[in-house]
C-alpha cells in the first residue's frame, strides 16, 4: 500500500512537473496556435497557410530590433501543383510565401556585412482522408515546433544585437512539404546579397525528443564543422547523430545546393509523422529546452564568433 502510494505520488509529481514545463514554455502558445483546428494543417496555398504567415509576421513585428525584409516580411513564392490523377500532367499555378526578417549587427562588428540565415518551414500537409473522412493533420511537431523555436530565437538574438558579428536573417519557408519549394526559391532569390550568406541553419521537427535523441544534418558541408560539433558541450548527454550529407530531406539542402555550408537540427521522426495524431499535447517541451541548449552553443559561435566555414561537397 505504502509502495503504491509512493509510486502514485511520484507519478503525480512528474505529471505536475511536465505540465509546469509545458505551461511555462515560450514555445507553447505558438505551437497551440499554428497547430490549431483553425489553421487546418497549413497546406501551401490554402487559408491555413495564409493564417500561419500572418501569425508569424505579427509575432516578428512585435520584437524590437527585428526588421522585416521583402514586402512587409513577405516574399511571394509562385509554384505549380500537379493535378492528382491527371494523366496529361496538368499543373495549376499557385502562390505561397516565405516570411523573412533580419537582425543587423553594427557596422563596426560586421564591416563586410556577413550573413547567417536561420530557417524553419511553417507549412504542413493539410487535410488527409482517413477511413473516408477528411482529418486535419495538425503538424505540431512538423513543423510548428521549429517555427516556435525560430520566433523565440529571433527574440533572443535581437536582445543581443550589439554583440553580433554577423547579420542574422530569419526565414520561415512555405511549401517545404511539396518539395522544398519556399527554401529553393529563397536560395535563388535571397532578398540579401547572396555572396554574403556564409552559413545556413535549419530546424525541422524539434518537438518530439525521445530518449534524448537529436540529429544534426549537414555536418560534412563545411570542412571545419565536424571539429566544431566535436568540441560542443553536451551537458544533457544527448544521443547525437551527425549526418554528413548536404542533401537530406529538408530545407537546408536548398542552401547546400548553392554552395553554402548548411545544417539542420531535428529531434527525429515518430509514428505520428504526417498523420492527424501530430498534435500539440504530445510536444516534449523539456526536450525542446535540451535541444535548445545544444543548438544555441552552435549558433552562438556562428553569430558572435564568425568562424570561417569552408564549403565542401558531401
Ligand atoms: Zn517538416
Amino acid at each position: 500500500m505504502k509502495k503504491i502510494l509512493a509510486i502514485s505520488l511520484f507519478c503525480f509529481a512528474s505529471v505536475v512537473l511536465n505540465a509546469q514545463t509545458a505551461e511555462n514554455s515560450p514555445y507553447k502558445r505558438h505551437i497551440d496556435k499554428l497547430a490549431s483546428e483553425e489553421f487546418a494543417g497549413r497546406k501551401a496555398a490554402t487559408k491555413g497557410d495564409t493564417l500561419a504567415v500572418n501569425y508569424i509576421v505579427s509575432e516578428l513585428q512585435r520584437i524590437q530590433g527585428v526588421e522585416l525584409l521583402g514586402d512587409n516580411g513577405l516574399q511571394v513564392v509562385p509554384f505549380e501543383e500537379k493535378v492528382r490523377g491527371n494523366a496529361d500532367g496538368l499543373k495549376i499555378p499557385k502562390t505561397t510565401f516565405n516570411v523573412a526578417a533580419m537582425v543587423e549587427a553594427t557596422e563596426t562588428n560586421n564591416p563586410s556585412g556577413e550573413i547567417v540565415v536561420i530557417g524553419a518551414h511553417y507549412d504542413h500537409v493539410g487535410i488527409k482522408t482517413v477511413d473516408g473522412e477528411g482529418k486535419v493533420c495538425y503538424g505540431a511537431d512538423d513543423n510548428a515546433s521549429g517555427v516556435a523555436y525560430l520566433i523565440e530565437l529571433a527574440r533572443k538574438i535581437a536582445e543581443e544585437r550589439e554583440n553580433l558579428k554577423r547579420d542574422v536573417v530569419f526565414v520561415f519557408f512555405g511549401a517545404e512539404e511539396l518539395g522544398l519549394i519556399g527554401s529553393g526559391y529563397f536560395a535563388n532569390n535571397p532578398l540579401v546579397p547572396a555572396e554574403k550568406i556564409k552559413v545556413m541553419v535549419n530546424f525541422d521537427m524539434l518537438g518530439r525528443m525521445n530518449a534524448k535523441g537529436l540529429t544534426v544534418r549537414g555536418v560534412g558541408t563545411a570542412k571545419e564543422a565536424v571539429y566544431m560539433f566535436a568540441a560542443l558541450p553536451n551537458p544533457d548527454k544527448l544521443e547525437l547523430i551527425w549526418e554528413m550529407r548536404g542533401k537530406g530531406p529538408t530545407d537546408y539542402a536548398s542552401f547546400y545546393r548553392k554552395g553554402i555550408p548548411a545544417f539542420s537540427f531535428s529531434t527525429r521522426t515518430h509514428k505520428d509523422y504526417h498523420t492527424p495524431a501530430d498534435t500539440p499535447d504530445k510536444i516534449n517541451y523539456e526536450g525542446m529546452d535540451m535541444a535548445d541548449a545544444y543548438i544555441m552553443s552552435f549558433v552562438k559561435q556562428l553569430i558572435f564568433g564568425a568562424p570561417v566555414l569552408t564549403y565542401q561537397e558531401q
